[in-house]
C-alpha cells in the first residue's frame, strides 16, 4: 500500500484501530458464526471493484495477533463507487442471519483539504445465491439492507487529542430462501476501515431441562417467532401422562415457555438431569412415586432397578396388594372344629385360626366330599347339597350343610383362606371331619298326575322323590275334600308310584297330597293336588265302582281271573308277564290293586343263544365304554370297573365283567348267559344291566357299578359299624328283590352274602345270576351225593338231598343271609365241615342268634329254617315283617349286654341244655371249642357260673383269637345265662 498524504492521516488511524478492536466481547453462545473476518488471519480475498477502492490491509489486535481488515479513503475525489463483496457464505440451517460490522469512520471535517465530495456514510448489500457466482459485481443484482453511518467519527480525548471511535452496527436480514449470499460494501467516498465483519445466525442450544432433551434448535425466521421444541425423556425416564415435555426457542436463542415434564420410570429416581436405577434393597413401583422405598417386610430384592420386591419363600402379594405392603401369607387352619349331626342336615363350628398370614381378609370355606364304604374314594358332594349362608367366602365361622344323603359318609374340610391363599403352592391347612349322616326320611313327592277322574274314584301317579335316602316302602296319599270346615283327612297306601282312591263323592272337589315312606320314617307331604270328581251319571252306571258294590267286586274278579287265565295260558306267548291281584293290608286300609309281573324266561329254551342275549339285553358300542380299573375275577374273566357314556345321557359309573381270550363257545355261550337272565329284570334291589359287547371283543357284560363290593366282605370290614336299623334296612332290599325274582318265577339257587352287591348308598342288591354254572362257579359250593356242586352251608336240605331248588328253598338260603348280616359276615356253621352241617341240619340244629340280634330277626331267620319248605315264608311276607320292625323300631329293641333270644322250639330242639353241664370243658366240648379249655383255666374259670358272667372283653382276652370263635363262645354263653335264669328265676349280672 502505497501511504498518500491523506493514506498517511489513515496510518495514524490505523494505529488507533487495534485498540479498539479489541474491547473483549464475549461471545453469545446462542450464534452459530457463519463468516468472522476477524478469526481468519490469512487474506480474505474479498473482491475490490475497482481494485483501487477497498483494500485488504493486515493489523494487530491487542494480542498481537494479525487481523485482516479493508479500508477506503478516496475523499479527495467524487464520484466514488467503490464495492466489497465478502466470498459466499453458505446459510446453513440460519433463516435470520445477523451481520455485525465494526468500523471506523472519520469525519470529513477532520480532513484537511477535502472538497465537498466527502462521505459519512457507506450502503451495505447482499445478493441471495445458490451456488458461488463469479468474480464480477453486477451491482443490480445485489439488494440493500441499510445505509451505514458512524455514531461518532472521533472524539476528543481527556488531553485534547482526537480519538478515533470504534462502530459497531448490526443489522438483519432474512429469510432467506437460497442456499447462501453475498454481502456487499458500497463507498460512495468515505473514510472507512472496516475492521471486522461477522455474519451469523441464532440457535437454542440443546438443554436438558424436566429430564427432557431439546435438540439444537435454529430460531424462527421472524423477530417475533417461537419454534415449538418437543422434548425427549432422558433414558430410563418417561413422560409424565398427557403432558408431554415441550420448549419454545425464541428468535433470540433462548429456550422460553417449558412445558410438560419427564419422570423417572418405575425402578430408578432423579439425581440431577438424569435418572438412576434404586438401589439393592429399595424399589420405586411407579414413575409417579419420588424416591425408591426400601423393601416393605418379607419382601426383598438384590438388583437394582427394581419396580418392586420379591416375596420371600412362602410369603405371597395378592393382586391387589400394592408394593408398599408387606408380602403375607395363608392363614393357619381354623381351629376347634366341632360338628353336630341332623339326620341329613350337619352344623358345623370353629374359631378362627392362629396365624392369619398376616392378613385381615381371611374368609373360610368348606369343601365337602362323599365318601364311599368300600373301597373308601371320596368325591366333591355335588350341587345338591346346600350351604347356609353359603359355601366359600364365609366371614362367620360357622355353617349349616343341608341336604345330604342318607347313611352317607362325608368329609368336610374347613379351610381358611386369605387374599393369598390361592397363591400358594404350599399344602393347604384345614380343619377336617368325618361324619356319617344317619337315617333321613325321603324327600318330597312333587309331582302328581291324575291318570283316570271318575264319580267315586281319581287314580293318581306320580315319581318317586328325588332323594329316596332309602328304599320306599310305601306311599301314604292324604286327602279331603276341599271345601269341608273341618278338614277331616282320609288316607290310603300304596307300594307303587300309582294308586286309586276311592269311596270318593261326585262332583267334589278333593285334595290329595302323597308321602313317601322308608325304614327312616315319613317323608313330608308334597303340594296340594285338587282334583274334582265326575258328576254322577244320570243313566245306568257305566262306570264300574268296585268299592261300593260287592257284587261288582266279583264280577271285576271273575273278569280279572278269565284276564289271568288268558294271560297264563298266553304269557308265556305275548307278553311273558303274569298278573294277579294282591290284597295290601297296611295299618287298616285295605287296598285292593291288580299286580302284573313279568315272567323270567330260561335263556336255555332259546336254541339260539344270541337271540336271547340280544332279546333281553342292549348291545353297547365298545366305544361308549372306558375301562378304568380291574376290580376283581370272575369266572369268564377280569371284571373291572369304568365309565359307560350313551350319547345323550349322563356317564354312568359301570362294572364291566370281559370274556376271556381263547373261550370256547361254550364259555361264551355261559357267559352272555348271565346277561340274558339279568336283562330280563328290573328291580331296584337286583344289579341293573346296562348292556352287552357281543360285537367286537373283549366280551363284555356291563352292569350298574356297586361301589361297595360284596356284602360280605363289606359287613366284615366294617363289623359292628351299623345299626340295627340299618342292617334291617339291607336285608329288606335283599327279600325285596327276592320277591321280586320269585314273582318273576326265577329261583336262585344261590343266594348268598357274597353274591349280594351293596353300592355307595348302602342299597344292597342281588346279583350272580346264571343257571347251573353259578354254583359250578360258587366256591362254597361242594359235590352232593346227589350229584352237582351246592353250596351246603346256604342251601336248603330238600335241595342238598335230592335237588328241589324252589323260591322257597331261596328262602331257606335267604335266612342264612340274615344271619350273615347280623353277624358281619361270619362264616355259616363257623368252621363246621360241610357233612357235620348236614348232619346237624338233619338232626334239627339250627344256627344260635348273632350277637346283638333281635330275637325277632332271629325268629324269622329260625322261620326261614323250617323243615317243611310249605311252613317258611314267602318273600313276601319276609319283606312285610321287616317292614313292620323297621315302622316300630322298638321290636329291634336287644335287652343290654343279654341275647334275648327266646328259647325257639327249632333251636331248643338240639341246643345243649348248659345247666345240666358241671365242667367248663364239657361245655367246651358241646360247642365243639375244646381246644380252648385250657385258655379257660389258666384264666380261673373253672365254674360254669363265673363263665355265664364272661362278656366278650373277658373272651377276647383268653388268646381267643378268631372272630368266629369268639362269637361261637359268647353266643354259648348268652344262651347259658337265658337257661341259668329260665331255671332258677335270677340275672346274671354282667
Ligand atoms: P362275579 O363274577 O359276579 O362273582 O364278580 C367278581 C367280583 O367282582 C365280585 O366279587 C365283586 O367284588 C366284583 N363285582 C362284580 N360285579 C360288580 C358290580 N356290579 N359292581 C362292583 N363290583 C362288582
Amino acid at each position: 500500500m502505497v501511504c498518500t498524504s491523506v493514506s498517511c492521516l489513515w496510518t495514524i488511524f490505523c494505529l488507533h484501530l487495534c485498540f479498539y478492536v479489541n474491547t473483549g466481547i464475549a461471545q453469545n453462545t446462542r450464534e452459530v458464526i457463519l463468516l468472522d473476518s476477524k478469526a481468519q488471519q490469512t487474506e480474505l480475498e474479498w473482491i475490490s471493484s475497482p481494485p483501487s477502492g477497498w483494500e485488504e490491509i493486515s493489523g494487530l489486535d491487542e494480542n498481537y495477533t494479525p487481523i485482516r481488515t479493508y479500508q477506503v479513503c478516496q475523499v479527495m475525489e467524487p464520484n466514488q463507487n467503490n464495492w466489497l463483496r465478502t466470498n459466499w457464505i453458505e446459510k446453513g440451517d440460519a433463516q435470520r442471519i445477523f451481520v455485525e460490522l465494526k468500523f471506523t469512520l472519520r469525519d470529513c471535517n477532520s480532513l484537511p483539504g477535502v472538497v465537498g465530495s466527502c462521505k459519512e456514510t457507506f450502503n451495505l448489500y447482499y445478493q441471495e445465491t445458490d451456488v458461488e457466482v463469479g468474480r464480477n459485481i453486477r451491482e443490480s443484482q445485489y439488494v440493500k439492507i441499510d445505509t451505514i453511518a458512524a455514531d461518532e467519527s472521533f472524539t476528543q480525548g481527556d488531553l485534547g487529542e482526537r480519538k478515533m471511535k470504534l462502530n459497531t452496527e448490526v443489522r438483519i436480514i432474512g429469510p432467506l430462501s437460497r442456499r447462501g449470499f453475498y454481502l456487499a460494501f458500497q463507498d460512495v467516498g468515505a473514510c472507512i476501515a472496516l475492521v471486522s465483519v461477522k455474519v451469523y445466525y441464532k440457535k437454542c442450544w440443546s438443554i436438558i431441562e424436566n429430564l427432557a432433551t431439546f435438540p439444537d434448535t435454529v430460531t424462527g425466521s421472524e423477530f417475533s417467532s417461537l419454534v415449538e421444541v418437543e422434548g425427549m425423556c432422558v433414558n430410563d425416564a418417561e413422560e409424565e401422562a398427557d403432558n408431554s415435555p415441550k420448549m419454545h426457542c425464541s428468535a433470540e436463542g433462548e429456550w422460553l415457555v417449558p412445558i410438560g415434564k419427564c419422570i423417572c420410570k418405575a425402578g430408578f429416581h432423579q439425581k440431577g438431569d438424569a435418572c438412576e436405577p434404586c438401589g439393592r434393597g429399595f424399589y420405586k413401583s411407579s414413575s409417579q412415586d419420588l424416591q425408591c422405598s426400601r423393601c416393605p417386610a418379607h419382601s426383598y430384592n438384590d438388583r437394582e432397578g427394581s419396580w418392586r420386591c420379591d416375596c420371600e419363600d412362602g410369603y405371597y402379594r395378592a393382586l391387589s396388594d400394592p408394593a408398599s405392603v408387606a408380602c403375607t401369607r395363608p392363614p393357619s387352619a381354623p381351629q376347634n372344629l366341632l360338628y353336630n349331626i341332623n339326620h341329613t342336615t350337619v352344623s358345623l363350628e370353629w374359631t378362627p385360626p392362629a396365624d392369619t398370614g398376616g392378613r385381615n381378609d381371611v374368609t373360610y370355606r368348606i369343601i365337602c366330599r362323599r365318601c364311599t364304604w368300600e373301597p373308601e374314594e371320596c368325591f366333591p358332594c355335588g350341587s345338591n347339597v346346600g350351604f347356609s349362608p353359603q359355601q366359600s367366602g364365609l366371614t362367620d365361622t360357622y355353617v349349616t350343610i343341608t341336604d345330604l344323603l342318607a347313611h352317607a359318609n362325608y368329609t368336610f374340610e374347613v379351610e381358611a383362606v386369605n387374599g393369598v391363599s390361592d397363591l400358594s403352592r404350599t399344602q393347604r391347612l384345614f380343619a377336617a371331619v368325618s361324619i356319617a349322616t344317619s337315617q333321613a326320611a325321603p324327600s318330597q313327592v312333587s309331582e302328581v298326575i291324575k291318570e283316570r277322574v271318575q264319580q267315586h274314584s281319581v287314580q293318581l301317579s306320580w315319581q318317586e322323590p328325588e332323594q329316596p335316602n332309602g328304599v320306599i316302602t310305601e306311599y301314604e296319599i292324604k286327602y279331603y275334600e276341599k271345601d269341608q270346615k273341618d278338614r277331616i283327612y282320609s288316607t290310603v297306601k300304596s307300594k307303587s308310584t300309582s294308586a286309586t282312591v276311592n269311596n270318593l263323592k261326585p262332583s267334589t272337589a278333593y285334595v290329595f297330597q302323597i308321602r313317601a315312606f322308608t325304614a327312616a320314617g315319613y317323608g313330608t307331604f308334597g303340594p296340594r293336588l285338587e282334583v274334582t270328581t265326575k258328576e254322577e251319571s244320570t243313566g245306568s252306571a257305566t262306570v264300574i265302582s268296585s268299592e261300593q258294590n260287592p257284587v261288582i267286586i266279583i264280577a271285576v274278579v271273575a273278569v280279572a281271573g278269565t284276564i289271568i287265565l288268558v294271560f297264563m295260558v298266553f304269557g308265556f306267548i305275548i307278553g311273558r308277564r303274569h298278573c294277579g291281584y294282591s290284597k295290601a293290608d297296611q295299618e287298616g286300609d285295605e287296598e285292593l290293586y291288580f299286580q302284573c309281573t313279568k315272567t323270567y324266561i330260561d335263556p336255555e329254551t332259546y336254541e339260539d343263544p344270541n337271540r336271547a342275549v340280544h332279546q333281553f339285553a342292549k348291545e353297547l358300542d365298545a366305544s361308549c365304554i372306558k375301562i378304568e380299573r380291574v376290580i376283581g375275577a370272575g369266572e369268564f374273566g377280569e371284571v373291572c370297573s369304568g365309565r359307560l357314556k350313551l350319547p345323550g345321557k349322563r356317564d354312568v359309573s359301570v362294572a364291566i365283567k370281559t370274556l376271556k381270550v381263547g373261550y370256547t363257545e361254550k364259555q361264551r355261550r355261559d357267559f352272555l348267559c348271565e346277561a340274558s337272565i339279568m336283562g330280563q329284570f328290573d328291580h331296584p334291589n337286583v344289579v341293573h344291566l346296562e348292556g352287552v359287547v357281543t360285537r367286537g371283543k373283549p366280551v363284555m357284560i356291563v352292569i350298574e357299578y356297586m361301589e361297595n363290593g360284596s356284602l360280605d366282605a363289606f359287613l366284615r370290614k366294617h363289623d359292628g359299624q351299623f345299626t340295627v336299623i340299618q342292617l334291617v334296612g339291607m336285608l329288606r332290599g335283599i327279600a325285596a328283590g327276592m320277591r321280586y325274582l320269585s314273582d318273576m318265577g326265577y329261583v336262585h339257587r344261590d343266594l348268598a352274602a357274597r353274591n349280594i352287591l351293596v353300592n355307595s348308598n348302602l342299597v344292597c342288591k342281588v346279583s350272580d345270576f346264571g343257571l347251573s354254572r353259578v354254583i359250578d362257579d360258587d366256591p362254597e359250593a361242594v359235590y352232593t351225593t346227589t350229584g352237582g356242586k351246592i353250596p351246603v352251608r346256604w342251601t336248603a336240605m330238600e335241595a342238598i338231598q335230592y335237588r328241589k331248588f324252589t323260591s322257597a328253598s331261596d328262602v331257606w338260603s335267604y335266612g342264612i343271609v340274615m344271619w350273615e348280616v347280623m353277624s358281619y359276615g361270619e362264616r355259616p356253621y363257623w368252621d363246621m365241615s360241610n357233612q357235620d352241617v348236614i348232619k346237624a341240619i338233619e338232626e334239627g340244629y339250627r344256627l344260635p342268634a348273632p350277637m346283638d340280634c333281635p330275637p325277632g330277626l332271629h325268629q324269622l331267620m329260625l322261620d326261614c329254617w323250617q323243615k317243611d319248605r310249605a311252613d317258611r315264608p314267602k318273600f313276601d311276607q319276609i319283606v312285610g315283617i321287616l317292614d313292620k320292625m323297621i315302622r316300630n323300631p322298638n321290636t329291634l329293641k336287644t335287652p343290654m349286654g343279654t341275647c334275648t333270644r327266646p328259647i325257639s322250639p327249632l333251636l331248643d330242639q338240639n341246643t345243649p341244655d348248659f345247666t345240666s353241664f358241671r365242667l367248663v370243658s364239657e361245655w367246651l366240648q358241646a360247642i365243639k371249642m375244646e381246644r380252648y379249655a385250657d385258655n379257660f383255666t389258666a384264666a380261673g374259670y373253672s365254674s360254669l357260673e363265673s363263665v355265664a358272667r364272661m362278656t366278650i372283653e373277658d373272651v377276647m382276652s383268653l388268646g381267643i383269637s378268631l372272630v368266629g370263635h369268639q362269637k361261637k363262645i359268647m353266643s354259648s354263653i348268652q344262651t347259658m345265662r337265658a337257661q341259668m335264669l329260665h331255671l332258677h328265676g335270677t340275672g346274671i349280672q354282667v
